[in-house]
């Protein structure tokens, strides 16, 4: 079976970039005030606000547009009929050069919008002038605990301020205004390798946030803070700890239940690293909880269980964090198959009855209609092939194991990959249509467990071996590799469970979806084009060459009498760096920007700037053994292959360390071991890995330079 064996890791090397001019070729500023009214502009993001957002067409005012995350806008002066008249109004430059995946928010004229190292810009939402920009000054060596790219999500607003979770695990309100601190408060135990990449959500005063870390061996929890003070309110744990320590609350003696031998020594994982959403009626908190740590049950515990609460939607009540009910997507998570991934809220009519349902489609490849109000499953079917589960089992709500799927019996080739069937590419639900639209991927990935897993806080653990190979060095044979994994855009029938059209775009990771009542449906890809569908039908209506690829959800909102759609592009997040070889066919380099379109603009972008150089090569002679090469191999695998590619073929963004000049080869222990480059975010392996390991992998890389010859 063709597959892409797409793997993950931690080192990673950061670009240094200086602060350049924001470009603003779009149109003066007038002096109008937005669409909503006086008072409420003075007042900020209130609750009274983020209740009515849904019917608010001037404002993206929370990370889903609304509490339930639906992604839809009402506006429909842009729609299917006029949309080919859509034009660039202004382009925002973002200074950086790593991955982009936030959701802006736009309130009261003003564009707010996180780039990667967790930096805020505060953007004139009608020419793209700039406001303010606040850099956290995150340390670049904290991104060695960032799995997938030193992304952030978005920001969220409460009264005058925008608040921000950083990749170091800080939370900062800022003023709304002028971008200056209000409060800064430290989420973590800072000993520990968390990382913060998700948007935080404010519900009635208080801001939540999770985190990520599981495969860097950490114990997750959500918590709550004063979104006036930063006062810590409350925090849920999502894993038991230690029960000779005591539980928590009767939700944690509950989970302890599920889980065998002495799991708190490796964290257990099942971090809330992204997906959030609300239903102020029920006054239920909604919260998507992450894979185990490690990945292989068998090491995180031994004796088996369904691991309570990862791989779960979980119900809590969001003033007290109180537990209300859970669903398990995955029980056992065995293959990193989160349910972070995003939740809509809607009501449906099924089987004649309306009834109030929380959506997701996790990584697992089950799309799940859950009753949000008791957290009972209504219906789940796969929407890609899979071969990890045969269905789910409706009278007990579990999913049906494949034999040797949990590959304790030996290695299993396994769709979906790591990287799901979905991953955290915002859906969206247009009610008018009935249909929820989202980023599919098509993959496979071979699992095993691997033999003599020693767990070490701070690195890679997932308890899993890579069975990575060589990627193809032939340019066709790429290709194909690449045409076998496969992703695209799908417009799904919750109520029927199946899928009504989907559009194939040139391989996996594009971006997230925006509905509008235009019937219309925008989304972003890896070929860098800006993309109009029609809802209904799934035709492409219009598109706009975006110079780099999309992942993040587009937005839109209304102004003076005008909608604009704005998307924040910029190639980079997991694949980016991970997929190098596959991802060369594509040629897409990261030009991070916000772009902002509306009807009969017609701006245009700069002219493109070649692909950069990788240097020349210059590797030393090969001296180490076949077996020293071999040994390499593997250690770049586990330990350096998630940022600077697989088969030590970067996809553009970080250096390509087949083209390392002289002087690294020379000084290549002080590097690796001795994190000579820590300032750029090259960490030392000091501890981790021995100088023979260093000389092993830096063989490796001398074999791969001289093959590129
Ligand atoms: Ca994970």
């Amino acid at each position: 079976m063709p597959m892409v064996r797409i793997l993950y890791l931690l080192v990673c090397v950061m670009l240094i970039t200086t602060f350049t001019a924001c470009g603003d070729s779009g149109e003066q500023a007038t002096s109008q005030t937005s669409m909503s009214d006086a008072a409420d502009v003075a007042k900020g993001a209130t609750q009274a606000r983020l209740l009515n957002a849904e019917s608010d067409i001037a404002n993206w005012l929370t990370h889903g547009r609304t509490y339930s995350e639906q992604r839809f806008s009402p506006s429909r002066r842009i729609n299917s009929a006029n949309v080919n008249e859509l034009g660039l109004a202004w382009y925002f430059d973002i200074p950086t050069k790593r991955g982009i995946e936030a959701t802006p928010l736009v309130i009261d004229g003003v564009m707010y919008v996180s780039g990667s190292w967790s930096i805020v810009y505060a953007i004139d939402a009608r020419t793209g002038k700039p406001l303010w920009v606040y850099d956290p000054e995150v340390p670049k060596i904290w991104g060695k605990y960032a799995c997938c790219d030193v992304v952030n999500r978005g920001v969220a607003a409460w009264e005058n301020k925008i608040i921000v979770g950083t990749l170091d695990g800080y939370l900062v309100a800022l003023d709304a205004t002028t971008g200056d601190v209000v409060w800064r408060v430290n989420t973590i135990n800072r000993s520990e390798p968390f990382t913060i990449t998700g948007a935080p959500r404010v519900i009635k005063g208080k801001v939540i946030i999770g985190n990520g870390g599981s495969e860097y061996g950490v114990r997750g929890y959500i918590t709550a803070y004063d979104a006036d003070t930063g006062e810590e309110l409350w925090r849920f744990f999502t894993v038991p700890g230690n029960p000779a320590d005591g539980f928590e609350n009767d939700a944690m003696a509950m989970a302890a239940k599920t889980w065998t031998g002495e799991w708190w020594k490796l964290g257990g994982g099942g971090t809330v690293w992204d997906s959030m959403s609300y239903d102020p009626e029920l006054d239920l908190l909604y919260i998507g909880v992450g894979n185990g740590s490690p990945w292989n049950r068998s090491v995180r515990s031994p004796d088996g269980g369904d691991n309570l609460f990862l791989s779960s939607i979980v119900a809590l009540r969001p003033d007290t964090g109180e537990y209300v009910w859970h669903y398990q997507t995955t029980p056992g998570d065995q293959w990193d198959y989160t349910a972070t991934q995003h939740m809509i809220l809607a009501d449906l009519k099924i089987a004649g009855e309306p009834r109030k349902v929380i959506m997701q489609a996790p990584k697992n490849g089950f799309f799940y209609v859950i009753d949000r109000q008791t957290g009972e499953l209504i219906s789940a079917e796969n929407f890609i092939d899979i071969n990890w589960a045969t269905g789910i089992d409706m009278e007990t709500g579990r999913p049906m194991e494949a034999p040797g799927a949990r590959y304790t019996e030996g290695p299993r080739l396994a769709i979906p990959s790591p990287l799901g069937g979905h991953n955290w590419h915002p859906m969206a639900f247009n009610p008018h249509t009935g249909l929820v639209y989202f980023s599919v991927m098509e993959q496979a990935y071979v699992y095993a467990a691997k033999e003599g897993f020693e767990f070490k806080k701070g690195v890679w653990n997932t308890g899993t071996d890579h069975l990575y190979g060589d990627m193809p060095e032939d340019p066709l044979a790429l290709l194909q590799v690449a045409a076998n994994s496969r992703g695209h855009l799908v417009a799904w029938d919750p109520v029927q469970q199946k899928e009504v059209w989907r559009y194939q775009q040139a391989g996996p990771w594009n971006g997230g979806a925006l509905a509008t009542a235009g019937n219309l449906v925008f989304q972003g890809n890896l070929l860098g084009e800006f993309v109009a569908y029609s809802a209904d039908k799934g035709e492409r209506l219009w598109a706009f060459a975006t110079q780099t690829g999309i992942t993040a959800g587009p937005v839109t909102y209304e102004l003076d009498g005008e909608q604009y759609v704005s998307v924040a592009v910029g190639w980079g997040t997991m694949i980016g760096l991970l997929g190098g070889p596959t991802m060369a066919p594509f040629k897409m380099q990261n030009k991070s920007r916000v772009l902002t379109f509306k009807l009969g603009a017609k701006n245009d972008l700069p002219t493109t700037e070649p692909m950069p150089s990788r240097g020349q090569l210059a590797p030393p002679p090969q001296t180490a053994s076949a077996e020293d090469v071999q040994h390499g191999h593997a250690l770049y695998a586990e330990r350096c292959m998630v940022c600077h590619g697989l088969s030590a073929i970067s996809g553009g963004l970080l250096s390509d360390l087949r083209y390392s000049s002289p002087e690294t080869f020379r000084t290549w222990d002080a590097i690796v071991i001795g994190g000579s480059k820590g300032i750029i975010g090259m960490p030392g392996f000091a501890g981790i890995m021995t100088m023979e390991d260093s000389q092993a992998i830096k063989a490796y890389v001398i074999e791969r330079a001289h093959a590129a010859e």
